[in-house]
């Protein structure tokens, strides 16, 4: 059997050291399965999904061939959206702390050309970005990928899924043939199976199984009538009483009728989904991660890249015709060995999906919904946190110690006071307590931060 300790992979002792720092004591399924593969530089395909340790499997593999010495850029991840990219991103940089010297630049649709055009001169060893950003650069040609060693499809199904392969093929043509191409992808169809051989040479296959996931995702399905489901859905938060949610709906108009209909029911609720523009969606995103939103409402679409540590409960308001679907919708919950639930609400037309969901895996418990529902009951899901927005960010050089210096100090908050601090390029966004956004806003009215003043706003 492989060794799961990452000392013994062929990689320096400084990345081992990095590794440690990082608190990753032992290497994930899928990186004890994969590394030693890509260390010697054979094609991958792996099956994995977020959550299970995937980018440390191909980051630990492009960092260490590398040459920080050659300016070019030598590893490209391609991946289906800006959340993503920006996950996989922040991970590649933790792992590459064991060197100084190795830059990454983030290439994602819906932020201005320039600056990115203005990175890129400067030297970048890794390029992570979304594909119709990359095959802009490369057509403008302020990108080049002629000398790239590694290329990475990251959620290479789900790129597929939103029409993303001609896009891919024009970016892969750019790429030497010569060259270590490691496939990640959820799930694992004929399209994926067709593209690996058109791009990958004797590709070593992967599979994790998501076995261990029904010990600790308890699954609940129930039947209901189609008018009924707002009500059930009401009913099974009101009997859960989960801290946190994910709702999947299957269209965006349906995403925002039940944020809606939950807000409308004293549940905090906030929809995502792709017709809102890049400011609202890391809005969003940033206030469900930093606990002041309970409820995502999300499309699957939209929820990619989604990596919330402690989901308590996914809800399906409706099911997805693919079960590889399911499985990875649940996959949010019940990680990192916490008990998560999945509940999913079906009419009887839809008693099909949940015989496809049976076959995959063990029979699924079919429950009647609560009877606890009282439409009087005073059951609200408020988030304990608010967010403000502050109009500054990385661009004006401003660091999270700078905000949490300012409001621990002549704004007098109490550390504990204050949650999670997200820095974006040009705004800014802190998790207080309720009781503490007042005195907050109030400091910020004409106090300074890092020198200045600096606007700030209550979101919702
Ligand atoms: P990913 O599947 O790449 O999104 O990774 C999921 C999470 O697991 C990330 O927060 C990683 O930082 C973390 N992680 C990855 N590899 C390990 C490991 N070997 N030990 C502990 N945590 C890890």
């Amino acid at each position: 059997m492989a060794s799961d300790s990452f000392s013994s992979l062929a990689i320096s002792p400084a990345q081992i050291a990095n590794l440690e720092s990082l608190g990753y004591k032992k290497m994930t399924p899928i990186q004890a399965q994969s590394l030693p593969e890509v260390l010697k530089g054979k094609d991958l395909i792996a099956k994995a999904k977020t959550g299970s340790g995937k980018t440390a499997a191909f980051g630990i593999g492009l960092l260490n061939s590398i040459n920080p010495r050659f300016f070019g850029v030598q590893a490209l991840v391609i991946c289906p959206t800006r959340e993503l990219a920006d996950q996989v991103g922040k991970e590649l940089r933790r792992l590459a702390r064991f060197t100084q010297n190795i830059k990454l630049v983030l290439l994602c649709g819906g932020k201005p050309l320039g600056p990115q055009i203005g990175s890129l001169e400067h030297g970048a060893h890794i390029v992570v970005g979304t594909p119709g950003r990359l095959q802009d650069h490369l057509r403008k040609g302020t990108l080049k990928i002629d000398g790239l060693k590694t290329l990475v499809l990251d959620e290479a199904d789900r790129m597929l899924d939103m029409g993303f392969a001609e896009v891919m093929d024009e970016i892969i043509s750019h790429t030497p043939d010569k060259r270590q191409t490691l496939l990640f992808s959820a799930t694992y169809p004929d399209t994926i199976q067709q593209m690996s051989r058109r791009i990958q040479r004797n590709p070593v296959t992967v599979t994790v199984e998501s076995e261990h996931q029904s010990a600790v995702i308890e699954q609940l399905f129930y039947e209901v009538k189609k008018h009924e489901k707002n009500d059930s859905l009401l009913a099974l938060f009101e009997h859960y009483q989960p801290d946190n949610a994910v709702v999947f709906c299957h269209t965006k108009i349906q995403c925002d009728e039940v944020a809606d209909f939950l807000r409308g029911h004293d549940i905090d609720a906030a929809a995502i989904h792709g017709d809102l523009d890049q400011r609202e969606r890391d809005q969003v995103l940033v206030r469900f991660a930093n606990n002041s939103c309970a409820v995502l409402v999300a499309t699957d679409v939209a929820a990619r890249g989604l990596d919330i540590k402690s989901l308590k409960a996914v809800i399906n308001y409706e099911l997805p015709r693919d079960p590889d679907i399911y499985i990875h919708r649940i996959g949010r919950t019940g990680r990192a060995g916490e008990k998560g639930i999945a509940v999913s609400l079906f009419t009887q037309a839809e008693e099909v999906r949940v015989n496809a969901i049976a076959k995959h895996q063990k029979k699924p418990s079919i429950c009647d919904v609560p009877e606890s529902l009282d439409r009087h009951s005073s059951y609200k899901l408020k988030a304990p946190m608010v967010t403000i927005q502050l109009d500054a960010g990385r661009k004006s050089k401003l660091r999270p110690g700078d905000i949490l210096g300012a409001l621990t100090g002549e704004a007098g908050l109490e550390g504990a006071q204050i949650g999670k601090i997200d820095i974006f390029d040009m705004s800014s966004y802190v998790a207080l307590e309720a009781e503490a956004v007042r005195q907050a806003l109030n400091y910020l009215a004409d106090g300074k931060v890092k020198g200045r003043t600096i606007r700030a706003r209550k979101i919702r």
